[in-house]
């Protein structure tokens, strides 16, 4: 099995133009239906943010001067986590996931009158977001929610209604730079994660997620503060 350094090798020397190709040959056009930012018919919306992310995020969907609290933006990754008897989560678990609204939905998508949705954070979506419905097929990266459905090389498509259709090299090559940097970080976080973990053997009630920076609280704050 390869190791995480040696995927990453892999994932920086992929080349933007054939990333580029497969993308086009798959085809995708995003149709605004809301699939990939909404709860489906049995979880919350689930998708991996890394902390530089979730600190651009609170900047961007600041209301005045005052940013939003890391909690309004993301949720410990659920994974791992089990419900103590007062109905709250603890345990450990690794990386964030953007945090969902009281209907499972992730808390920056918005429907107008018409139903159409839209990504209020749109500028500042995370690359999970930026690059649905695709992945890369390397061990330790991230996959999106949704049935992995076709493979072009490696690139990996995931259900989504957009795919099959037309998409301008321009659109390919951008979603390619964006799918290769997300593979990028994606492996340098699992790297960190695993170097910097140490068991942090959190008591009832208490949550502690691990990420590339440390173990922190469910509000974002280092636990060795
Ligand atoms: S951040 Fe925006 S694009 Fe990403 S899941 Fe939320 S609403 Fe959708």
């Amino acid at each position: 099995m390869q190791s995480l350094e040696d995927e990453l090798d892999t994932a920086r020397q992929l080349a933007v133009a054939d990333l580029a190709d497969a993308i086009e040959s798959i085809g995708f056009e995003c149709t605004r239906c809301g699939a990939c930012c909404t709860a489906d018919d049995e979880d919350d919306h689930t998708a991996t943010v890394f902390p530089d992310e979730v600190r651009d995020l609170q900047q961007a969907a600041a209301t005045g001067d005052e940013e939003r609290e890391w909690r309004d933006v993301a949720r410990p990754m659920p994974y791992g986590l089990a419900e103590s008897e007062d109905g709250d989560l603890e345990g450990e678990t690794f990386e964030w996931a953007l945090q969902t609204d009281g209907c499972g939905d992730c808390v920056f998508y918005e429907e107008d009158d018409a139903g159409r949705g839209s990504c209020v954070a749109h500028d500042d979506r995370p690359l999970i977001c930026q690059t649905y419905p695709f992945s890369i097929a390397l061990a330790g990266t991230s996959q999106p929610m949704g049935e992995a459905v076709s493979e072009e090389g490696i690139v990996r498509a995931h259900e989504c209604e957009g795919l099959g259709r037309d998409i301008s090299r321009d659109d390919a090559e951008e979603l390619a730079r964006a799918l290769k940097e997300r593979a990028i970080r994606e492996l340098e976080e699992a790297i960190a994660v695993r170097d910097r973990y140490r068991p942090a053997d959190p008591g009832p009630g208490e949550v502690v997620v691990h990420d590339s920076e440390g173990a922190k609280r469910m509000d974002g704050t280092p636990l060795e503060d």
